[in-house]
C-alpha cells in the first residue's frame, strides 16, 4: 500500500482469517495470562503484550499504526486530546531546567500549557515568530535547548511553518523538530519528509472531523539519533530504573521515542484514549482523503468571495495570491491546506459580532475543522482576556473571525455568508 487514500481506509489493521473484519473495539481494562511468569515478563519489558489499558490497548494500536503510516513514521501512538500529545512529547524529552525553542504562532491552548503549565515544572521555551530570520532562530538556542516546536499552519494565525529551513537550524544544534500538524492533516502535508523529527496531532480536528471524540496523536519519525546526544537525552540513552535499568535507544531502536512515552508517561499519567474513542477516531480517518480536498475546494471559493466583498476589509487564507504564505503552501501543500479562513468586517468588533449574529447554517462554536462550517469571533471568546492592543501583538486582531469551512455545498456556505453580510 503505497498511497496516502488507500492507508486512510485500510492501514494498521489487516485481520486474519475468520476475524473481525472492521478494528474491533476491545473494551477491557486488562488482558488475562496463563502464568504469572509470562505477565511478569511484560512488566519487565522483556516481552510484548498487553496486560492494562492504561498503557496500551489494541484498538488504540491499530488506529495509532494508521496514523504512523499515513505520516511516514515508524511508531505512534494515541492519547486522550491534543493537548496531551503536545505535552508528552515534550515533557518525554525535557525536565526541569531544560529549554526549548518554539514558534510565536501556536494554538492558544499549547501556548498556555508552554509559557504557564510547563513553565511552573521548570521547563523554559523561547518563543520566535516564524517569519524570523535564521539569525534571530539561531540566537534562540542554549545550551540546554531540547526541542524546537511550531504549527505546520498555525490555529489560529495561519501562518505557514518553513519545515525545511525548521529541521535544518534544529539539527544544526543537535535537538529534534517537533511539528503539530493538525490543520494540514497528512493528506495535505507530511511534515517528516521535510526534516520533521516527531510530528503531534490533535486528532479532534480534520482527523476525526465529525466533531465527536477529543484525542491526540504523537508519531515518532524514528530518524532522530538520540544516541549521538546522549547527554542531551539522558532519559533515552541512560538506563531506566523504573525498568531495572533498560536503556531505551539500546533495547527499542527507532521506537525508542514512543516505547519510552508508553512506559513512563501513560503509565505515571495516564491521558489514554478510551477504545471507544480510538473506534469513533478510525471511522474519521477512513474518509479523511475525502474529506480535505473538499474542505479545501469549498475555503477557497469562500476567500475568493470574501476577498471581493466590499464589507470585508482583508482576508487570510494561505490559498490567495494576495497571502504572503502563498509561496510556502504552494510548495508544502500543493494540493491545498485546510479548511479555516479568517476576515475582519469592516467596521471592527462591532460589525463581526452581528456577521455572527446574522449567520444562519454555519453555527457558532469553540471548535474548528469538522463537516459543519463553524465560526468564532476570538476577541469575545477565546481571546477575551486580551485588550485590543494585546490581540494585535498576538496576530489576533479584534475584528477577526474565524470560519471553519465545512462541506456542505459552497452555493449554501456561500449564501448565508452574503446574507450576514448583507445584515451589517
Ligand atoms: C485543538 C488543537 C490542539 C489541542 O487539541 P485538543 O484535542 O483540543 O486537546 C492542539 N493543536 C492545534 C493546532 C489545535 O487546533
Amino acid at each position: 500500500m503505497s498511497e496516502v487514500s488507500t492507508k486512510c481506509v485500510q492501514a494498521g489493521y489487516s485481520p486474519k482469517t475468520g476475524e473481525p473484519r472492521v478494528i474491533p473495539i476491545i473494551q477491557s481494562t486488562t488482558f488475562k495470562y496463563d502464568s504469572g511468569e509470562e505477565m511478569g515478563k511484560l512488566f519487565d519489558l522483556e516481552a510484548e503484550g498487553y496486560f492494562y489499558s492504561r498503557l496500551q490497548n489494541p484498538t488504540n494500536d491499530y488506529v495509532a499504526a494508521k496514523i504512523a503510516q499515513l505520516e511516514g513514521g515508524v511508531s505512534a501512538m494515541l492519547t486522550a486530546s491534543g493537548q496531551a500529545a503536545t505535552f508528552y512529547t515534550i515533557f518525554n524529552l525535557c525536565s526541569c531546567g531544560d529549554h526549548v525553542v518554539s514558534s510565536t504562532a501556536i494554538y492558544g491552548g499549547t501556548y498556555n500549557l508552554f509559557a504557564v503549565t510547563m513553565k511552573r515544572m521548570g521547563i523554559e521555551f523561547t518563543f520566535v515568530d516564524p517569519d524570523c530570520s535564521d539569525e534571530e532562530l539561531h540566537a534562540a538556542f542554549r545550551e540546554n535547548t531540547k526541542a524546537v516546536f511550531g504549527e505546520t499552519i498555525a490555529n489560529p494565525a495561519l501562518k505557514v511553518l518553513d519545515i525545511e529551513r525548521f529541521a535544518r537550524v534544529a539539527h544544526s544544534h543537535g535537538v529534534p523538530l517537533i511539528v503539530d500538524n493538525t490543520f494540514a492533516t497528512p493528506i495535505n502535508c507530511r511534515p517528516i519528509e521535510w526534516g520533521a523529527d516527531i510530528v503531534v496531532h490533535s486528532t479532534t480536528k480534520y482527523m476525526d472531523g465529525h466533531a465527536t471524540v477529543l484525542g491526540g496523536a504523537i508519531v515518532d519519525s524514528g530518524n532522530f539519533d538520540w544516541s549521538k546526544y546522549p547527554d542531551k537525552f539522558p532519559g533515552l540513552t541512560t538506563p531506566d530504573e523504573s525498568y531495572h535499568g533498560v536503556v531505551y535507544t539500546e533495547r527499542f531502536g527507532r521506537a525508542a521515542f514512543i516505547t519510552k512515552a508508553t512506559t513512563q508517561l501513560m503509565r505515571d499519567l495516564g491521558a489514554m484514549q478510551s477504545p471507544h474513542n480510538a473506534f469513533l477516531l478510525n471511522l474519521g480517518l477512513e474518509s479523511l482523503h475525502v474529506r480535505m480536498p473538499r474542505h479545501c475546494e469549498n475555503a477557497q471559493a469562500v476567500a475568493e468571495y470574501l476577498e471581493a466583498h466590499e464589507k470585508v476589509a482583508w482576508v487570510n487564507y494561505s490559498g490567495l495570491r494576495s497571502s504572503r504564505y502563498y509561496e510556502l503552501a504552494k510548495k508544502y501543500m500543493p494540493n491545498g491546506t485546510c479548511g479555516v479562513v479568517s476576515f475582519g468586517v469592516r467596521g471592527g468588533r462591532a460589525a463581526a459580532e452581528k456577521f455572527m449574529r446574522n449567520l444562519k447554517l454555519a453555527a457558532i462554536v469553540t471548535h474548528v475543522a469538522d463537516v459543519r462550517t463553524c465560526v468564532l469571533h476570538p476577541a469575545s471568546t477565546t481571546h477575551r482576556q486580551m485588550n485590543d492592543r494585546e490581540l494585535e501583538a498576538a496576530g489576533v486582531p479584534a475584528d477577526m473571525i474565524r470560519l471553519s469551512v465545512g462541506i456542505e455545498d459552497k452555493k449554501d456556505i456561500i449564501a448565508d455568508i452574503e446574507q450576514a453580510l448583507a445584515a451589517i
